[in-house]
């Protein structure tokens, strides 16, 4: 079974490719911003604590993220595998990540990547931000987040590169050529 993560920043449709990817795999996709915002439409206290730092692309709280993300990951259907949507995102996340693993007596197999060009990644997320008009979907926001995505969890593609366990893939152009090419590529990667 597969333990997965999948990376790339805003609007690199890693949300999207995720749901196939784990589909293919028969595993869940987990996406730690999914199931915040799923406690934001709660409402519950989760949720008011979280969404304020959203609201500004921020980074949530550690001690809010990982421990939701634990009971998560404790959860029937991951027992087996899965794939990781938008955690680590920090190289103190990484950490946190391995102790769960370690737990569990479980590794990471694979770190999937992402890459496109930045003037795609706001063409995609400006136009989602028109179709689902997510709170985070603003200019200062989207700023913030791509913001620290360069500066906080770059740094997590670099410590998974040394670990050897990163993949990059072209994430521009057609979702489905990406989703054929993001299957092959872990396959590939999952036999050898
Ligand atoms: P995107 O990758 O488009 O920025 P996500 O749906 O992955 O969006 O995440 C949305 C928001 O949820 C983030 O901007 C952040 O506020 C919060 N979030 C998600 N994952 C984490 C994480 N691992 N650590 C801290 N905050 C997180």
């Amino acid at each position: 079974m597969a333990r997965l993560i999948i990376m790339g920043p805003p609007g690199s449709g890693k949300g999207t490719q995720a749901e196939h990817i784990a589909r293919h795999f028969g595993i869940p996709a987990i996406s730690t911003g999914e199931l915040f915002r799923t406690h934001v439409g709660d409402k519950t206290e989760l949720g008011a604590e979280a969404s304020g730092y959203m609201d500004r692309g921020d980074f949530v709280p550690d001690h809010v993220t990982t421990a939701m993300l634990r009971a998560r990951l404790e959860e029937a259907d991951a027992a087996d595998g899965f794939l990781l949507d938008g955690y680590p995102r920090t190289v103190i996340q990484i950490g946190a990540l391995d102790e769960m693993l370690a737990d569990r007596q479980q590794t990471l197999e694979v770190v999937l990547e992402l890459t496109a060009p930045d003037d795609e990644l706001l063409a995609r997320i400006l136009r989602r931000a028109q179709e689902q008009g997510r709170a985070d979907d603003t200019e200062p926001a989207i700023q913030r987040r791509l913001e620290l995505y360069r500066d906080e969890t770059q740094p997590v593609l670099t410590a998974y590169s040394h670990r050897g366990i990163l993949l990059s893939i072209d994430g521009s152009g057609q979702p489905e050529t990406i989703t054929k090419a993001a299957i092959a590529a872990l396959e590939g990667s999952l036999a050898g």
